[in-house]
C-alpha cells in the first residue's frame, strides 16, 4: 500500500519543489517505487524531474477532471527513476472547474486509489497557497512534510498551515498528520538560523526531522538541467542530505503504521 505525502507550505520559494523532487529521487535510489504528483500549475516539479511540461498530453488536470486515470497520465522519468504525474498551466483552470463538481476536494484521492499497489510512496508537490488544489493534496495524504527556512517569523508562518491541517483532519481526512518539519536552505554559520532551529525543536520536538538540508548551490543549479540535485550531482552536500532524508522517511513511515494521528502535538 502506498504511503502518500504532501509537501506543503503556504509560502512560495521555501523549498517545496526542491524537497519533493529530491526526496522522490532519493527514495527511488534506495529501491522505493515512487510517484511524484505535481499539483502546482507552474510545473516546476515536472520540469525538475526531466519531463517537459509543454509536451505532456495528459496531466494531473485530466486526472482531477476524470478524463484520464493516473496510470494513463503518469510518465516514467528514466533519468530520475520515478513516475511523474505532471502539471502545466492548464491546471490553473482546474481551481474554477473543480468548484462546480461533487466531492471536489476528494478528486485526487479517488484517482490515486487504483494506483495504490503500484507505489511505495506518492509525493505531492503543492502550490504556495491553501487552495482547492492544495486541499485535494491534503485530502489524499497520510501526512504532510513541511519544508521551512529557519528565519525570523518562521513559527508564526506555520500557524495558518497547522490550522488548515487541523481542519482537514477534523472534517475531511482523519488520517492526516504532520509527518515532520524539514529544515531547508540551512546555514549553520548564521546564528539566527541556529536559534530558530533550536526553537523549532523546542516547540515541535521529534516532529522536526533529523536530516537538515544545507543551502547548496548544486541544488539550485540542478533544475536548469531538468534534474533533482540528487541525480544531477549525487556527491554534493545538499544531495547527500536529501539521501539521508529519504532514509529517515523510510524509517518514519514504518513507525507510522498503527500510530495515532498526532496533530495535537504539532499545534
Ligand atoms: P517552492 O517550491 O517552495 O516555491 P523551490 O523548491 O522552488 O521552492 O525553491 C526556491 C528556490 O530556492 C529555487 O530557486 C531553488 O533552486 C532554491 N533552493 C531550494 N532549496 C535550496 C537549497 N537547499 N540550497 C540552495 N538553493 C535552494
Ligand atoms: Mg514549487
Amino acid at each position: 500500500m502506498a504511503k502518500i505525502f504532501c509537501v506543503a507550505n503556504q509560502k512560495g520559494g521555501v523549498g517545496k519543489t526542491t524537497t519533493t523532487v529530491n526526496l522522490a529521487a532519493g527514495l527511488a535510489r534506495i529501491g522505493q517505487r515512487v510517484l511524484m504528483v505535481d499539483l502546482d500549475p507552474q510545473g516546476n516539479a515536472t520540469m525538475g524531474s526531466g519531463v517537459d511540461k509543454r509536451q505532456l498530453e495528459l496531466t494531473v488536470y485530466d486526472v482531477l477532471l476524470e478524463s484520464a486515470s493516473v496510470q494513463e497520465a503518469a510518465v516514467f522519468s528514466e533519468k530520475c527513476g520515478y513516475h511523474v504525474l505532471g502539471a502545466n498551466r492548464e491546471l490553473a483552470g482546474a481551481e474554477v472547474e473543480l468548484v462546480a463538481l461533487e466531492q471536489r476536494e476528494r478528486r485526487l484521492k479517488a484517482a490515486l486509489a487504483p494506483a495504490d499497489a503500484d507505489y511505495d510512496f506518492v509525493l505531492i508537490d503543492c502550490p504556495p497557497s491553501l487552495s482547492m488544489l492544495t486541499l485535494n493534496g491534503l485530502c489524499s495524504a497520510h501526512g504532510v512534510i513541511v519544508p521551512m527556512q529557519c528565519e525570523y517569523f518562521a513559527l508564526e508562518g506555520l500557524t495558518d498551515l497547522v490550522n488548515t491541517i487541523r481542519q482537514v483532519h477534523a472534517n475531511l481526512n482523519t488520517d492526516l498528520q504532520i509527518i515532520g518539519l524539514l529544515r531547508v536552505m540551512f546555514d549553520p554559520r548564521i546564528t539566527l538560523q541556529q536559534q530558530v532551529s533550536d526553537q523549532l525543536k523546542g516547540h515541535f520536538g521529534d516532529k522536526v526531522f533529523d536530516a537538515v538540508i544545507p543551502r547548496n548551490v548544486r541544488l539550485a543549479e540542478a533544475p536548469s538541467y531538468g534534474l533533482p540535485g540528487v541525480v544531477f550531482d549525487p556527491a554534493a552536500k545538499g544531495s547527500l542530505a536529501f539521501e539521508e532524508f529519504a532514509q529517515e522517511m523510510v524509517v518514519r513511515v514504518r513507525s507510522l503504521h498503527g500510530a495515532a494521528p498526532s496533530i495535537a502535538k504539532a499545534a
